[in-house]
């Protein structure tokens, strides 16, 4: 049996979190030494001002909305093909989610459909990075800036990935980066903000921690905040997987070079697409498209039979039930979206995947297709 995924934990990790458990100091309100030390290397390696870690990246989400001011009512342009915490969080908001269809090849959203979307009830744009590729950010910050609109990134699936040259998450006025173990480092949960702006890093520290405020008084609450801290036994694990992510992300490219050199010759499929503007992929996941003739429930199933698990990335969020009985969606409404959920399948892919594990992956697949 493969896993479909897998994260890369070693001894530093366990010695670590070790250090942590003997010192006593298990979580803090303003932000406790390992999670100090894990946020700076964060801000060093993708030359953000400020990172703020959170218990998760939908928690970091959320915080962002409500740093860049987005209130009830306000719309939020996003894309329907994603996973779901980067629609929940504008409703948590009590803000609009405004779809936009996406790029058939890069899976992102299509920049040259946001204007149509914009109302004077809009407040930002929050583009995913999805599997890793960087959004076409230039003329997403330009349209941004045009209609005074926040931006914040979904780069959840994309630390370490660049577009043109600088790094995802670091380009809008907000990113956020998660560190769930599927990941591309992991903390258990977890999630982390970038900014470089002053007056928001200040106010998600406040908001992560009950709404106090800095003077650390601890039982004054200046707003309305949450419990979204991250723990010191998780800041240790993410600040392990940090000295080695060169490493992590070179795996990861290795093992999608393996599957890009096997599956090359299969004309029922379509491989991953590199933008030119994607200056490095972070390789969350590697996700092939099926040809249209071909039954993904089959080879699903006869995969799974053989020990091989996939996962049909991403199912569009406005035909999820929760969203049709509460938002007038139809099917046709966001047709590439629907087109490209139908046909996609993750493979088992992680960077401690071996190149005989690649090598059955891809043996089977073909045989399934034929
Ligand atoms: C994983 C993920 C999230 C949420 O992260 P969690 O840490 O699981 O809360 C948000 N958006 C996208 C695109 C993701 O892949």
């Amino acid at each position: 049996m493969i896993p479909m995924s897998s994260p890369d934990i070693g001894d530093r990790e366990v010695d670590l979190v070790s250090f942590v458990i003997r010192s006593g100091v298990l979580a803090s309100g303003s932000g406790g030494p390992m999670l100090r030390r894990f946020e700076r290397m964060i801000e060093d390696f993708v030359g953000a001002k400020h990172a703020i870690g959170v218990s998760s990246g939908t928690a970091g989400l959320h915080l962002a909305l409500l740093a860049a001011g987005i209130r009830p009512g306000d719309e939020v342009i996003t894309t329907p093909f994603s996973f779901i915490a980067s629609t929940n969080c504008i409703l948590y908001a009590a803000a609009l989610p405004i779809f936009v269809d996406i790029h058939p090849t890069t899976f992102n959203i299509d920049s040259s459909l946001i204007e149509d979307a914009i109302t004077p009830r809009t407040k930002a744009i929050l583009p995913v990075h999805i599997f890793h590729q960087p959004c076409n950010m230039d003329t997403i910050l330009a349209i941004a800036k045009e209609h005074s609109l926040a931006v914040i990134e979904d780069a959840c699936e994309a630390l370490g990935a660049t577009y043109k040259n600088s790094q995802a998450g670091t380009l809008g006025d907000l990113g956020v980066y998660a560190f769930y173990p599927n990941k591309i480092i992991t903390t258990g949960e977890g999630g982390m903000i970038v900014t470089d702006n002053d007056d928001y890093a200040a106010l998600l520290r406040s908001l992560r921690n009950q709404g106090r405020d800095d003077s650390g008084t601890w039982l004054s609450h200046v707003r309305l905040g949450y419990n979204y801290r991250m723990d010191e036994m998780s800041a240790a694990i993410g600040l392990a997987q940090m000295e080695q992510l060169e490493t992590l992300l070179a795996k990861r490219e290795q093992v999608a070079r393996w599957y890009t050199e096997k599956l090359g010759e299969l004309s029922s499929i379509t491989l991953p697409w590199t933008a030119q503007s994607t200056t490095r992929n972070s390789w969350w996941v590697y996700v092939i498209r099926l040809h249209p003739s071909v039954n993904r429930r089959r080879v699903t199933e006869s995969l799974s039979d053989l020990g091989i698990p996939t996962r049909p990335y991403f199912p569009p969020i406005h035909l999820q039930p929760y969203m049709l009985e509460r938002f007038a969606y139809r099917s046709g409404m966001f047709p590439v979206t629907e087109r490209v959920g139908a046909s996609t399948l993750a493979l088992p892919f992680s960077s401690i995947m071996s190149k005989q594990q690649v090598e059955f992956v891809c043996a089977n697949l073909e045989e399934v297709l034929q």
